[in-house]
């Protein structure tokens, strides 16, 4: 077979490859997403780690107890049931693209952070809010799709109540050495296809009303979802570990 690229041209500057290199490896082929519609939830690509598929909570466990997750599955689809607290994945993983679909309760009742409140923690200290923003307002950097407690979104992209919404995150976990913190984490989210944080650092874990410090932990750590009183469904959630690339 004739050479499908160069031995002949410059080297890259970060080292090893050509450009148009002959010898370079193809990229991995896979099945990408299928898309979601308000019908039904897409597939995932075929080389995510599926955490949850409509069916049961067997990767799920409760944040505080480490028993069985309380929340209920129906229709595909997961729902907070208020009271059994925060639950989160067997699964642990750092760097990755997460996929996460979620509804704001149908009957809307509250306001401000009252109103169809959960959560997306990533790690299980990082949270991205999820909130009914449709025609609610409340502080900015408590919004839908903000850094709690740190950015707001660049702007609110809210579906109805009811309405499936997605976040498709972009998650770099923060580094640390010699217990301090080396390198900020980093994230980029798309919310109903809509950029609105693009590689932005995080200051530190999320709080309420205070401003904390970074606490070394490790590389790993789990997804956890919140039980923050009200009727928020999830569905299609899964993750790909993301590689950093072959440079410097
Ligand atoms: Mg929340």
């Amino acid at each position: 077979m004739a050479s499908l690229g160069y031995d002949d041209t410059p080297i890259l500057p970060y080292g090893k490859y050509r450009v148009h290199d002959s010898a370079r490896p193809q990229p991995r082929v896979i099945t990408p997403a299928g898309p979601s519609t308000q019908e039904a939830p897409g597939t995932p690509p075929s080389d995510a780690v599926v955490l949850f598929d409509g069916k049961d909570l067997s990767g799920w466990i409760s944040a505080k107890t480490g028993d069985a997750a309380g929340w209920k599955v129906e229709n595909g689809y997961m729902e907070v049931v208020p009271g059994t607290g925060n639950i989160r994945t067997k699964e642990q993983f750092g760097d990755c693209q997460l996929h996460i679909e979620w509804a704001a309760p149908v009957v809307v009742k509250g306001e401000s952070q009252g109103r169809g409140n959960s959560g997306v923690f990533l790690m299980g200290r990082y949270e991205i809010q999820v909130l009914d923003c449709y025609n609610n307002p409340t502080y900015a950097d408590g919004t839908a799709a903000g850094i709690y407690g740190q950015y707001p979104p660049l702007v609110n992209a809210s579906r109805k109540p009811g309405e499936w919404q997605t976040y498709d995150i972009i998650w770099e976990a923060p580094r640390f050495a010699d217990g301090k913190i080396a390198r900020p984490a980093r994230v980029t989210v798309i919310w109903n296809g809509v950029v609105v944080h693009h590689a932005t650092k995080l200051i530190g874990p999320t709080t309420h009303r205070q401003v904390l410090p970074w606490v070394e932990h490790p590389p790993v750590g789990p997804l956890e979802l919140q039980d923050h009183g009200d009727l928020v469904r999830y569905r299609n959630i899964w993750y790909r570990p993301l590689k950093e690339y072959d440079q410097p």
